[in-house]
Parts: structure tokens; C-alpha cells; sequence
């Protein structure tokens, strides 16, 4: 099954186009995750599997990491 949860994807890029190619990309997130941008050091609330920030950041998380902060990862800015 490839619903993200195999295999470790480090690579914020590699995240996000996974989830763009499995179309959930879009969807929202159970939870609603808050943290620092690590771009412009704001406090991002991510409340979709994709998500980008003021500053041209995108942040991506798999869905089985839709939990955990923690698996939020940056991909890069205007990705
Ligand atoms: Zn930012």
C-alpha cells in the first residue's frame, strides 16, 4: 500500500511530490499544526497535507505523519 507510511522520506521535496502525485496534497489535516517557518521564522498554523507559507515556503507531510509535527517538512520556497 502506498499511503507514505514505508520507507523513510527525509527529503521535504520528495514529500511533497508524493503527495501531489497521490493527490492528497489538498486534504486537510486533522490536527492543525503551528510552528516557526524556518524561512522567515513566523508561526506557520498548517491545517492541509500541503501547505506554503507567507514568506514562499511549502511544507509537506505525508498522511500518516499527519499527526506528528515532527514529520512536517519544508520542501523549498515557490516548489
Ligand atoms: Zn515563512
Amino acid at each position: 500500500m502506498h499511503d507514505g507510511c514505508n520507507g523513510q522520506m527525509t527529503d521535504g521535496l520528495q514529500v511533497l511530490q508524493k503527495v501531489r502525485m497521490m493527490g492528497f496534497n489538498k486534504n486537510k489535516l486533522p490536527v492543525v499544526h503551528k510552528f516557526e517557518c524556518e524561512a522567515c521564522q513566523t508561526e506557520v498554523e498548517m491545517a492541509t497535507i500541503e501547505h506554503q507559507c507567507s514568506c514562499g515556503m511549502v511544507y509537506a507531510v505525508t498522511p500518516c505523519g499527519a499527526m506528528e509535527t515532527s514529520k512536517i517538512k519544508a520542501a523549498g520556497k515557490y516548489v
